[in-house]
């Protein structure tokens, strides 16, 4: 384990020239986990981050499909106000000592969107564009997600606005120890339970559970995705892509679509693409005709081999150059000629100038937020079926909630029951949201929104307002 440092007055060169002018809402008053006051900031108000630039804000895009659920339920107004935005927002600055010996002052979020069913959940995303909404959008995602799964968790998520290809591992321990120490006072097992989103892994969350550790004793159950030897779950690595694939295999059904004979492209090759593309191709016998990374893509209309692909990165940093293969952009591949799509990378890659340039009849939502409101609708007008990421990419989570629930009773659980309990969750999970959508005569994705919404709408009336 390592040691805790000792504590530092550090200099800062450079603050962060966001700090004095920003207008993100200050933590809000939590009694015994209960909110006591009623959030302030109208739902389409921008933060001074944001406003900043007039790129998307995936945030607008989450609140657009609530209010379309909380309209179909006639939520109460109180009541969705209460649930629609997030109950505390934490802004951090950490200062982080380079390899050069340059001190550098990196921003930091943890959103806790709602935890009305349960401890704030949710993972932690590093990346250059990270900003408040972005954060906001995931962790509101992540409270609908948890209700679609029925796991008793509520939603949260954390950024930092970091470039990680550009730092050494050592960098990466103390942006990720000085991460931990800001936000230590938010999280805990029965508080608020981070996990590994893009750029973030099984050593972070070891390094977290480290840092954690130091001031609260020995506690695995404050992060989920850590490495098995430190209390992970079998199975947590491969579950976000083993449930898109149980996903897309529910959605077949519904779609008549023979899983024999479709072909799929999968953009991001990373945790949860990389895992979706090696399930289709080797266990289900599903034909793979493209993959990509943040570098580009590939494309062999004869269908790729996961093994190959995976060799072709680690040799070589990316996909490209795959044996075979046409190479291709990753625009591309979303637009390809192919029965489904599976963005499995960042967010806003499926927008209102690139919809209708869409070919596949069916798209499964691995990342979070890539279909923009938008594109929903264009999607809506062509009959192409959106499979929702609040649904698609929820094996993860539950995985997630496995491993807490081992690390909680301090049992571990086989590979066997993990997967079967995945199972059960991803197929029951589908027929209620597919239910649910026929129920109100509504796209998948508004009646995941619904059937989520009218949960937590519950809870949190039944907790008392
Ligand atoms: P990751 O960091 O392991 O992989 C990301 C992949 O996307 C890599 O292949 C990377 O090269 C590629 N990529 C990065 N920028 C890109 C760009 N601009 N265009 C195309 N490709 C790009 O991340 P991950 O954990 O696999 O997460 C992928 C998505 O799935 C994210 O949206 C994440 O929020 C979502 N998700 C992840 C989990 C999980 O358990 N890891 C759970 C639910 C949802």
């Amino acid at each position: 384990m390592a040691k805790k440092s000792k504590k530092r007055t550090v200099k800062k060169s450079n603050p962060h020239p966001i700090k004095k002018k920003t207008k993100v809402r200050l933590p809000k008053k939590v009694k015994h986990g209960r909110k006591i006051s009623t959030v302030s900031v109208p739902p389409k108000v921008q933060s001074v981050e944001s406003a900043k630039s007039s790129k998307h804000n995936p945030y607008e895009d989450v609140l657009h499909n609530f209010e379309l659920a909380a309209k179909k339920l006639n939520l109460n107004e109180e009541l969705a106000q209460l649930i629609r935005t997030p109950d505390r927002e934490l802004r951090v600055e950490l200062p982080v000592m380079m390899d050069d010996g340059k001190l550098h002052s990196i921003i930091g979020y943890r959103v806790q969107h709602n935890n009305a069913r349960g401890p704030y959940k949710g993972g932690i995303r590093y990346h250059q564009e990270v900003d408040i909404d972005e954060v906001r959008a995931l962790a509101s995602l992540m409270t609908w997600k948890t209700s679609i799964v029925d796991i008793p968790f509520g939603g949260a998520k954390g950024g930092v606005t970091i470039d990680p290809t550009k730092l050494s591992m050592g960098e990466l321990e103390r942006l990720t120890r000085a991460f931990t120490s800001k936000i230590d006072l938010i999280i805990g097992p029965s508080e608020d339970i981070p996990a590994p989103d893009v750029n973030t892994n099984a050593q972070t969350m070891a390094w977290m559970m480290d840092e954690y550790s130091k001031s609260h004793g020995y506690s695995p159950a404050v992060v989920t995705g850590k490495p098995i030897e430190l209390g992970g779950s079998l199975g947590r690595e491969e579950a976000t892509g083993r449930g898109v694939c149980i996903a897309l295999r529910e959605a077949a059904k519904t779609y008549h679509l023979d899983l024999k004979k479709i072909t799929v492209a999968v953009q991001g090759f990373g945790n949860v693409g990389s895992h979706t593309a090696r399930i289709l191709e080797q266990e289900m016998g599903v034909k793979v005709v493209a993959v990509s990374d943040v570098k580009g893509g590939v494309y062999n209309p004869r269908g790729l081999h996961y093994n190959n692909a995976v060799n072709q990165l680690k040799n070589t940093g990316s996909v490209i150059g795959l044996k075979g293969c046409v190479k291709l952009s990753n625009e591309e591949l979303l637009e390809l000629k192919c029965d489904v799509v599976i963005p499995a990378a960042l967010g806003n890659q499926l927008r209102g100038d690139n919809a209708n340039n869409v070919k596949a009849k069916l798209i499964v939502e691995a990342a979070n937020g890539p279909t923009t409101v938008e594109a929903d609708e264009i999607f809506a007008s062509r009959n192409i079926m959106v499979i929702p990421d609040i649904y698609a990419n929820a094996g993860g989570v539950t995985v997630s909630y496995f491993e807490w629930v081992q690390n909680v009773q301090r049992f571990r659980w086989d590979y066997a029951r993990v997967m079967s309990e995945l199972e059960k969750t991803m197929t029951s999970s589908y027929a209620a949201v597919h239910r649910t959508s026929e129920k109100y005569k509504v796209s998948m994705r508004i009646g995941a929104f619904i059937l989520a919404v009218e949960r937590v709408a519950k809870a949190a009336k039944l907790r008392g307002i």
